[in-house]
């Protein structure tokens, strides 16, 4: 008998009819000798429609109700299939995040998983019910509902399977795997059977929707098996998993976009010790992830820094930052959110050269202009106009011959 935890993306428990198909491949799964633990998001789109209220009601809406009104939408789904469970004469049982007691720190909106109790969905799975587990919430110490991050229901599930010691943790989507790239913007794009978790990791980090870059950052931590799969067909699949030595490592092996992305321009900075502490220190101190800097050459003692944020941190940074401008001596800021972060991604760009400037011939050719660049050793990033997203990633797809085989 194997522990099996499912989760269910919001396209797959979109309405009834979805949470019934939901509710029949479960029970399929656990007549087939399996204890199932099932992981849910809202319904598509409700997570956007609490998000939205919550900014009608207020400017900048207090963190905690925020979290405790947007984490309801999976209250919704997780009660809907548990109840269609049962109606089908199948026993379950749903549990909300601090039911479980899913732990996190006290960071609303993304906070960080610290513990994961297992005692009640154990007794329950002993009892032979399906535990059915709300996605994306959690509870502090103080008892406050929390939530993970957009997308975070994909980290409630692997969180779930590496404490359960769960054999694997399926991934059900609208799309029956991971793809070179988004298939639903380039049609060349190909289905990968296997990907290593840092490749992943790097592509998920770098926009690639279909798993949260923390979920992958668990499953490669406690080595869960990952297989992302759709929930509308039993073909396909991919599996995530550690490198193995017959893996094809690929020079790039996936391209990705990150449309969640603003440019902010800190201009004419004394260039001087300490001055980029005092810029990043109080963002990183508010739960800022700062993504791409670049400072340019100085001039006269002064130079321009530049970074790249997510784009719904912008009014809490550019508050922040303007709080620090006369303070660092700084002539303006400016805040550019018409950008798109472009990469490619592939392990094998440790040993090949000449990776990044295929980069950026290829978007030269078609006259697409390179805002900030970043590099690692598995990955390179460019920002761009966002105009040009589909545009680039398509052609940088092509370059580098990821299309389908056929
Ligand atoms: P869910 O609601 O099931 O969690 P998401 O919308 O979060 O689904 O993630 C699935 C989406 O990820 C797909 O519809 C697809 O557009 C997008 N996506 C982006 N990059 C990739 C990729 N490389 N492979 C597969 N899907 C991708
Ligand atoms: N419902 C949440 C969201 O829309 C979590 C998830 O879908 O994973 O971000
Ligand atoms: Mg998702």
């Amino acid at each position: 008998m194997s522990l099996v935890v499912q989760k269910y993306g919001g396209t797959s428990v979109a309405n009834i009819d979805k949470i019934a198909s939901v509710a029949r491949k479960v029970i399929r799964t656990r007549e087939a000798g399996n204890d199932v633990v099932v992981v849910l998001s809202a319904m598509a789109g409700e997570t956007d429609r609490l998000i939205n209220m919550a900014q009608k009601a207020a400017d900048e809406p207090d963190a905690r109700e925020y979290d405790s009104l947007i984490s309801t939408g999976e209250q919704v789904t997780v009660t809907l299939l548990a109840i269609m469970l049962n109606g089908m004469g199948c026993p379950a049982k749903s549990f909300l995040g601090f039911q479980v007691r899913v732990l996190t720190d006290q960071a609303f909106k993304k906070a960080r998983i610290l513990q994961v109790e297992t005692t009640a969905i154990r007794d329950e799975l002993k009892k032979g019910t399906v535990v059915v587990v709300a996605g994306f919430q959690g509870v502090d110490r103080e008892n406050n509902v929390t939530t993970l991050g957009r997308g975070g229901s994909d980290t409630s599930a692997v969180a779930l399977a590496a404490a359960l010691k769960a054999d694997v943790c399926d991934i059900y989507s609208d799309v029956d795997g991971v793809y070179t790239t988004d298939p639903n913007i380039c049609s060349r794009a190909r289905r990968m059977d296997r990907i290593t978790y840092d490749e992943m990791l790097e592509m998920a980090r770098a926009g690639a929707k279909v798993l949260q870059p923390r979920a992958v950052e668990l499953a490669k931590k406690y080595n869960v098996p990952v297989y992302v799969k759709s929930s509308f067909t039993d073909e396909g699949g991919t599996l995530v998993t550690k490198e193995e030595r017959d893996m094809e490592k690929e020079v790039v092996s996936g391209v990705t976009y990150d449309r969640d992305q603003a440019k902010i321009t800190v201009v004419h900075v004394p260039d001087r010790p300490g001055v980029a502490a005092r810029l990043f220190t109080p963002l990183s101190e508010h739960n800022i992830v700062v993504d791409m800097i670049i400072q340019n050459a100085s001039i006269d003692g002064h130079t321009d820094l530049t970074f790249t944020v997510s784009r719904k941190d912008i009014s809490e940074a550019t508050r922040i930052i303007s709080e620090v401008l006369k303070d660092v001596d700084a002539e303006k800021m400016e805040v550019d959110d018409n950008v798109a972060k472009v990469s490619i991604i592939g392990v094998g760009m440790i040993s090949h050269s000449g990776v990044a400037a295929k980069m950026f011939a290829t978007l030269a050719k078609e006259g697409i202009n390179i805002m900030m660049i970043s590099t690692s050793e598995i990955k390179v990033s460019c920002v761009v106009e966002a105009k040009y997203t589909e545009l680039a990633v398509t052609v940088l797809h092509d370059a580098f011959g990821l299309e389908k085989e056929s």
